[in-house]
């Protein structure tokens, strides 16, 4: 058995001075327009999404056909679902996608640096099936994105693929039971059945500082590198750079693994940081061949399922902690506090919780030190100190990003105060009432993940029965049967966040939501029914059962620091909303059991078929 240690965090500080401060921390970065703060990458700022430096797009002849089913995106999460569907006999499948080729996040994001976060074994798709192991345990961006071209080479989706194509509109066709598709190459495709697999992190946001269209110098969104600017590529070099002055904005994920190869090569780096994230150890490896050659059939759902209860469910005493690192050190620190118990059975929830928040303050008290520790300037390791509670935002590791602030070409600029940037000039941003002349803004300030879903599916009308719109209709609150169909929009399947139980493996929920949907649609084409559609009653029913059964994470999510984990800390009147959608209370394996439970039935209960 894998024996994972729980870590030594420090415990000589006062818990309710700190809890007091996290509040102070958090009320000053609150901004009351919540997530409207951000630029709608409309008009003069399309190009952030629709520029693709990548692959040049060629012009191509409309498409005009009926096809069985549509999957609107060739990430993840539209390469899942239409893997799924070719298992299940579909063979009619045609992503739509506006990157030159598949890959999502990992085609458009090739910033200097790119890995994933998450152990790259739980969270890439497919391992086994197509016979392959990442080479670290934190894969590079490269790798990832090659693995993504693989799952459409082995289920042979390139064959109908469009790339390069992005759908303006869908529309419900009640006379011919399609979908009609448009896109801005003037495609009319009438597709049977249509998947929605944008996934969230696919429309870049940028901030909206005042002035933000004035700037006269070079300025990309980090998902849109520009490296004919920059020089080198994603190990670096980026040696165009060297007379140049460079602007961060950001301090994210991104960020972060962005900064070291910045510091490293531009003439000067400004970071732009309005709060600072957590960075752990990497301890990045190579993948060991003899844990490989221990490895039995089924290790991969395995470990994401071990994954899961440490991180999701909180803890998983009895079970060893496969993963073993920044991701699951705080259950693994509240299972060693609890099983040291006399009673560890008779604890209640709250005692629980109580354990876990102590320990959430030791943990993040640990990772403070760890900056003092390796932060020349005092007062800019204070400045990148996080005050708030482990999981308010996404936690990082990075071996590079602290110490690039000891270089004297690194500035780091607290603009915490003014909530962001000032303001951005012709020459430059002014933070603290200073202008700062740059040549190069990069703006690493995320996407549209829990703004308004007109914004983030960047598509300009979904309308589905008597011209219903998706927007309008689901602007109080998601309504589907199972978060994957919805009442008035026949034959449209969504993926993602809705109101499904949720993995914390992304990959993990986009396999349980393809695998369900491709059966549904199989046996609607195996059953000659031309439309598939929730009963009223039966989308009333799951939408009263994610109600009832809902975790109430409002308390920790209020007490968190804004970010697009608590929509923005609930500004704007759109209230707190997580991430994560409406999630299913009893979380993500019983909803798996549920849908198999429900398939198993076979009757298609709650679904009318005609
Ligand atoms: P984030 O949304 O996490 O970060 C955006 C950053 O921009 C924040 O630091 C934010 O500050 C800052 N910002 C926004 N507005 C302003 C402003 N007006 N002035 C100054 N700063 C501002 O985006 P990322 O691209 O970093 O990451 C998004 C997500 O993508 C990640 O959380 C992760 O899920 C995924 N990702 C995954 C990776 C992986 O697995 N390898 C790598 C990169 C991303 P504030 O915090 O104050 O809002």
């Amino acid at each position: 058995m894998t024996t994972c240690a729980p870590t030594d965090t420090p415990d000589d500080f006062d818990i309710d001075a700190l809890r007091e401060k996290y509040a102070q921390e958090r009320a000053k970065r609150l901004r009351p327009e919540g997530s409207k703060q951000y630029v709608e990458l409309t008009d003069e700022f399309a190009g952030y999404y629709e520029n693709d430096p990548y692959t040049p797009v060629q012009p191509r002849n409309p498409i005009h056909e009926d096809i069985d089913v549509a999957v609107l995106g060739g990430g993840f999460g539209g390469l899942l679902s239409a893997a799924h569907l070719k298992k299940a006999g579909v063979d009619d499948v045609r992503i739509i996608e506006l990157g030159g080729d598949f890959g999502g996040v990992w085609y458009w994001n090739r910033y200097p640096g790119i890995q994933c976060d998450n152990e790259s074994y739980c969270y890439i798709p497919l391992l086994e099936e197509l016979n392959f192991m990442p080479s670290k345990k934190f894969a590079d961006g490269a790798e990832i994105y090659e693995h993504c071209r693989n799952i459409g080479k082995h289920f042979g989706l390139y064959d109908k693929a469009i790339f390069s194509t992005q759908v303006r509109d869908l529309r419900w066709d009640d006379e011919i039971h399609r979908w009609r598709i448009s896109t801005n190459r003037d495609d009319d495709i009438r597709a049977r059945f249509v998947v929605l697999a944008s996934g969230p992190f696919h429309r870049p946001k940028l901030p909206g500082i005042p002035g933000i269209q004035d700037f006269k110098g070079h300025a990309f969104h980090s998902s849109r590198w520009d490296y004919d600017y920059t020089g080198g590529d994603t190990s670096g070099n980026l040696h165009k750079l060297a007379d140049k002055k460079v602007a961060v904005i950001g301090t994210g994920a991104t960020a972060i693994q962005i900064v070291p190869f910045l510091a490293r090569d531009a003439g000067h780096l400004y970071v732009f940081q309005r709060t600072p994230s957590t960075v752990d150890e990497r301890n990045n490896a190579p993948t060991d061949p003899e844990w490989v050659k221990s490895l039995q059939p089924g290790w991969q759902k395995e470990r994401q399922r071990n994954f899961h209860a440490w991180t999701f469910e909180g803890m998983a005493p009895g079970q060893p902690d496969l993963v073993c690192d920044f991701w699951t050190e705080l259950g693994r620190n509240t299972a060693a506090r609890v099983m040291a118990l006399e009673d560890p059975a008779s604890l209640t929830p709250e005692q629980f919780m109580a354990i876990r928040e102590e320990e959430d303050y030791k943990l993040m008290e640990r990772l403070r030190r760890r900056i003092d520790a390796l932060v020349e300037d005092p007062q800019t390791a204070e400045a990148l100190k996080p005050y708030y509670r482990f999981l308010c935002k996404r936690p990082l590791s990075n071996d590079e990003y602290l110490p690039a602030f000891n270089r004297p070409n690194v500035t780091l600029v607290d603009v915490s105060d003014s909530r962001g940037v000032e303001k951005v000039t012709e020459n430059g941003l002014v933070a603290g009432g200073v202008e700062y002349e740059v040549d190069c803004i990069i703006y690493a300030s995320g996407f549209e993940i829990t703004t308004d879903i007109s914004r983030r599916y960047s598509i300009d009308a979904i309308e589905g029965r008597d011209g219903l719109s998706l927007y309008d209709y689901w602007r109080d609150g998601y309504k589907t049967l199972h978060g994957m169909t919805s009442r008035g929009f026949p034959n449209q399947f969504f993926t993602g966040f809705t109101q499904v139980g949720i993995s914390a493996n992304i990959a993990a929920n986009y396999e349980l939501q393809g695998e369900h949907i491709a059966y549904v649609i199989a046996e609607a084409l195996s059953r000659g029914a031309e439309v598939v559609e929730p009963t009223q009653d039966a989308q009333d029913a799951w939408c009263r059962t994610v109600k009832e059964t809902a975790v109430d994470n409002s308390a920790f999510d209020a007490s968190c620091t804004p970010g697009y984990y608590n929509n923005e800390g609930g500004g704007g009147g759109e209230g707190l909303r997580s991430h994560l959608g409406e999630p299913y209370g009893p979380g993500f394996y019983a909803f798996g059991d549920l849908l198999a439970g429900w398939r198993e039935k076979g009757d298609m209960d709650g679904l009318v078929l005609r």
